[in-house]
Order: structure tokens, then C-alpha cells, then sequence
């Protein structure tokens, strides 16, 4: 079962001022989120967590990220001015990107950004705008890593490094090392992501000691100490209720013996870790409040929802479960099987397919769980639906708009020859 942070009562009272659909994040539950994972890492003194921006791109929530020591994770231009606009500067801004367009490199050189190189081939790019646009090598730079084939634990296959379009091979990360001391780089991290949204508290310790591992053989090859290790996103939430929750204190438990059997055991024992989680800061802390519009039956019963695919894009995208509570039907002993369906013109629009849900009517709050990350900010405005506002539920209990619905006068903003009057 799953709770929603926030009663029935308090949501009623809130659709009084904000109409649904909208986003709402918790707070509380963020504060203690982070801190719980500088605590997972305590043991390690240069611990830092760049939240992925891309999960939550909304000021209100960077802010509070940045209360509690987060730096950010950013992978284009915007999401590097939103960063310095929400007050992150220099080393709070890793740049991990891919295909990077130059002005955004230029962005992030001036900002003092550490830069996280996807590409070998972006060293002699980079090179090229040191004469033709004033780039200059930071001291500081970072090497994306992907040691290709497959990636499994035990017997589970995670993922397929060798399809994934992002990092280097290790020759190249060892090459591109060298590369970069010859210009002026004198500090190195290494970075690699080889599973999402992976819900086992093994996945760190094993992709950390793949790491720890490979920046001992680069102190013998290059005679280059990694100063950081960042183990970037990828640490999932249980979106089924009877998915086990990951536990972030035995996570940092593994990755710290890890730690000292490979890098303290070798002497390396200050290299600092670094995190880029996303999904894991936020998913469980936002959710997606709707309201039921319709009930309809057909061959199947349908539940519609004044939320859509535009809301939350991860159902239709990725058939991807997200769990529902009918708010005040909790214990209803009358249940129906249902799709709980969107409005717009696209069958994939359906946040439930075939769900056993209490018996729903029109006028009834849903609450769709675990919307905190990757879900507003994958919006978009497909059939002219508008993007939904975001609230603060605030730790004094009260809820704040700290992103409007959008009108259509914003739909129609970026128009020429559309006279909206
Ligand atoms: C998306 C992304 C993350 C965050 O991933 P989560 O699965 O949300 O933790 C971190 N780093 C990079 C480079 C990413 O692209």
C-alpha cells in the first residue's frame, strides 16, 4: 500500500484554489530525503549529491536541494541558466551532457561548471574553441565511462552499456586522461551510469567497483589520481507498492566496503563521491493530483481523468506502472477493474490498464504516486493540452503554487502571424 503525503481533506481544501490537475512535492519529505543520503555517505568527506535538474526543473525545488548541500546536474544550456539563476555556482554544477552543442560547453567554462566529457572526440573539439571562441580547459574535468557489453548482476541482466550512445570506452578515458594533462587539466573525475531506475541496494557497490577498480588502473597506466568518483543517477523507487524500497544507508554501507577493499586499501583513500540522483531524491515526493470527469463502458470500463499523457508522459512512453489511490475509498470493499484514461487522441494515454481500483464515479480525487521526478518535466502540449502547475506542500503544512498552469496565451506566445486578440 501506498500512502499519499498529503489527506483527502487536505487535497479537497487545496482544489478549492488550484483546480486540477497539478503536481504537488513534499517538502519534508525532500529535506529528509537528502539528508539521509549525505548521512548514507557521511563516512566519505567529500560526498556530494548534483541532483539531475532534469528531473525536476522547477526553482522552488533546486532551492531547497541546495539548503540541504546538493549541487546540480545539468545537460544543456537552459538547465545550466536555471542553475545559476537558482543561485548554484562553480563546483555545485557538474555538466554531464552528450552531444554537446559549443555554446553550451562555453556556457558551463564560464560559469565555472565541471565539465563531465561524453565523447573522446569533444578533446580535440574543445581544443578547436580554445582558438576560435576563448575556451580555456578548467584545471578540474570529468570522463564519462562505459565499459560496453552487458551489465548484469548475479544472474539479472541491468542493462546493455554497449547500445547506450553515451561515454567512452576505456582506452579512450585513459587516452583522453593524457590527452588532457597535455592541456593543462590537472584534476580528473570519472563518471558512469550503466542501469536506471534500478531497485536492488546492490547496484552502487557494483558499478562503484567497477569504478574504484578502473581509477586504480589509471594511477598505474597514466600515474593520473582520480579526485572524484561520480556514480551518477540511477538508484530507483519502488513504484509497486510490493516493489522492496531501496535503503540508501545500506547502499552507502556497500559502496564504503567497496571503498576500502579497492581505493583506502591501495591508497587512495581521499578520492570523494559524488551522486547525480534524480528519481531517487524526488519521484516519491511529488504526486499528480486528478480529478474523475467520466465513467464510461464499453468492452472495458474507462475512468477519465482531467489529467493526460501530458502530465505524465511515463505510462504512455514507457508503460511504466504508477500506482493510484481513489483519496477517501481507501478501504472500500467495492472494486472495479479499470483503464484510467486521459483525453487526448492517442490510446496510449492511459495512466491504468486493467487496474482493480475501489468502484470510482465522476467528482472523485485520484492521487497517481511517484510523479516527483520525470514527470512534470517531461510535459508537453500534445493536442493543445497545457502544462499543469506545480504546488509546495511547505513543512508548516500549507501549500504554496510555485509553478502556474499554463493559458493558452502562452501556448500561443511563440506564434508569428497569430493575431490571439
Ligand atoms: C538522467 C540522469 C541522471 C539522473 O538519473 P535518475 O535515474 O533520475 O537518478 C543522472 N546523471 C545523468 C548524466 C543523467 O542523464
Amino acid at each position: 500500500m501506498k500512502t499519499p503525503f498529503v489527506t483527502k481533506t487536505q487535497l479537497e481544501e487545496i482544489t478549492k484554489t488550484y483546480p486540477t490537475p497539478f503536481h504537488i512535492y513534499d517538502e519534508k519529505g525532500i529535506r529528509e530525503k537528502a539528508r539521509a543520503l549525505y548521512q548514507a555517505f557521511s563516512w566519505n568527506k567529500g560526498f556530494k549529491e548534483f541532483f539531475a535538474v532534469k528531473a525536476t526543473p522547477t526553482p522552488a525545488i533546486l532551492k531547497i536541494l541546495h539548503e540541504e548541500n546538493c549541487g546540480v546536474d545539468c545537460a544543456s544550456g537552459v538547465e545550466l541558466l536555471l542553475s545559476q539563476k537558482c543561485g548554484f555556482s562553480k563546483n555545485e554544477i557538474m555538466f554531464s551532457s552528450n552531444d554537446t552543442p559549443k555554446e553550451e560547453f562555453l556556457a558551463a567554462q564560464k560559469l565555472g561548471a565541471t565539465i563531465n566529457l561524453d565523447a573522446y572526440d569533444h578533446i580535440a573539439f574543445l581544443s578547436a574553441l580554445t582558438k576560435t571562441d576563448g575556451f580555456e580547459f578548467p584545471k578540474t574535468m570529468s570522463l564519462r565511462y562505459n565499459p560496453g557489453g552487458v551489465f548484469s548482476m548475479g544472474t539479472q541482466i541491468m542493462d546493455h552499456p554497449e547500445a547506450s550512445k553515451f561515454g567512452m570506452t576505456k582506452d579512450q578515458v585513459v587516452e583522453g586522461i593524457k590527452a588532457l594533462k597535455k592541456l593543462g587539466v590537472e584534476t580528473f573525475g570519472l563518471h558512469s551510469f550503466l542501469a536506471s531506475n534500478t531497485v536492488t541496494n546492490d547496484y552502487y557497490p557494483e558499478l562503484a567497483r567497477q569504478l574504484f577498480e578502473f581509477a586504480l588502473e589509471i594511477r598505474d597506466l597514466v600515474g593520473v589520481e582520480i579526485d572524484f568518483i561520480n556514480l551518477s543517477g540511477g538508484i530507483g523507487v519502488n513504484y509497486r507498492p510490493e516493489e522492496k524500497p531501496n535503503d540508501i544507508a545500506v547502499i552507502g554501507e556497500g559502496v564504503h566496503r567497496v571503498f576500502d577493499e579497492t581505493l583506502a586499501a591501495n591508497g587512495m583513500p581521499n578520492v570523494k563521491i559524488y551522486t547525480e540522483l534524480g528519481r531517487f531524491m524526488l519521484a516519491p515526493h511529488g504526486l499528480l493530483a486528478t480529478r474523475v470527469l467520466h465513467k464510461k463502458k464499453t468492452y472495458r470500463t474507462y475512468i477519465g481523468v482531467d489529467a493526460s499523457a501530458v502530465n505524465l508522459m511515463r505510462p504512455a512512453f514507457y508503460d511504466a506502472y504508477h500506482h493510484i489511490t481513489v483519496l477517501g475509498k481507501e478501504k472500500s470493499t467495492s472494486t472495479e477493474t479499470v483503464d484510467v484514461t486521459g483525453s487526448l487522441c492517442e490510446n496510449n494515454d492511459k495512466f491504468a490498464k486493467q487496474r482493480t481500483l475501489p468502484t470510482i464515479e465522476p467528482g472523485d480525487l485520484l492521487v497517481i504516486h511517484d510523479t516527483g521526478a520525470h514527470g512534470f518535466s517531461m510535459g508537453y502540449q500534445y493536442n493543445a493540452k497545457l502544462r499543469s502547475a506545480e504546488l509546495l506542500l511547505q513543512e508548516n503544512g500549507e501549500a504554496k503554487l510555485i509553478r502556474r498552469a499554463e493559458t493558452p496565451e502562452d501556448y500561443f506566445a511563440t506564434l508569428y502571424g497569430f493575431d490571439f486578440e
